[in-house]
């Protein structure tokens, strides 16, 4: 099984976002007034070659966020507080013909959460089966999900996902989990709060470490140790939850954790270098 990271370009947000500042609506006013912004963060998406398909988590963003209009100009996170710099080649099908991967030949694509530079590439995978969360559908959809910063307006004409039905039954510290593969190693679980939908993926290899492909649960290793949410979560409450239950998975054992904007991720998954249990 070889699992790969890939980028589809950067993102630069404000420093408000990467940590949240303050409580309540002072979050999001202090992400749209920041004035400091993060260096250039990678946009990453991750390939698994499972004996049983080919998975990819998250598509990355599509390289027309570059074009004049593609956002809503009313919308000010989209004015104000976000820069992206996707190039064509950077997108997610070039970046899987390079590792030799044909985007044809990918089986499941699992979102975990429907943002733009999560779901942009998404154009890329008419054949697969598609895996999003209910609760994600419903909160992107629509007019309240283009007031909270979704987009869609551009998702495929073909787009009919798979809805994830989480069992009943506890997994670790979450309070339940879908496994993707019939070999049971790799899993979704629920971790909402930047997002109400919002997924992760955990991957267990014959050896070594899990491998949890954590979205945007926060934007590095060193927030999640430290429990600190970003300043755009939905419910920031969820979110402390979902970190403290990572938190506590990788106390229990040998962890990878890979935010999707993280500059050490790929570094780290290369290494399978585990969160320090102190
Ligand atoms: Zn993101």
């Amino acid at each position: 099984m070889r699992i790969s990271a890939l980028q589809t370009g950067t993102v630069a947000v404000k420093e408000a976002q990467r940590e949240g500042r303050g409580s309540g609506p002072a979050r999001i006013v202090n992400v749209l007034r920041g004035k400091q912004w993060t260096e250039p963060l990678p946009i990453h998406v991750w390939v698994i070659e499972h004996p049983e398909g080919v998975i990819v988590v998250d598509t990355g963003e599509t390289a027309r966020v570059m074009e004049p209009g593609w956002f809503p100009r009313w919308n000010p996170y989209f004015r104000n507080a976000v820069r992206f710099s996707v190039r064509p080649d950077q997108e997610i099908g070039p970046q899987l013909e390079h590792i030799g991967v044909s985007p044809q030949r990918v089986r499941w694509v699992v979102i975990t959460h429907m943002h733009t530079d999560h779901a942009g590439g998404l154009p890329a995978f008419p054949q697969a089966e598609i895996l999003v969360t209910q609760a994600e559908l419903d909160a992107s959809s629509g007019v309240s999900g283009r007031i909270n910063g979704y987009l869609p307006q551009h998702r495929p004409d073909w787009f009919a996902p798979r809805v994830v039905e989480w069992d009943s039954e506890p997994w670790g510290p979450f309070p339940a989990s879908m496994p993707l593969t019939s070999a049971g190693d790799v899993r979704l679980v629920p971790t909402p709060g930047h997002t109400p939908g919002h997924m992760s993926v955990v991957v267990q290899e014959a050896e070594g470490p899990l491998i949890f492909f954590a979205g945007d649960t926060s934007y590095t290793q060193e927030l999640m140790r430290r429990g600190a949410v970003d300043g755009v979560s939905a419910d920031p409450a969820a979110a402390a939850e979902t970190l403290r239950r990572i938190h506590d998975l990788c106390a229990a054992g040998d962890v990878v954790y890979l935010p999707t904007h993280d500059p050490e991720s790929a570094r780290r998954l290369a290494s399978r270098s585990p969160v320090p249990r102190s």
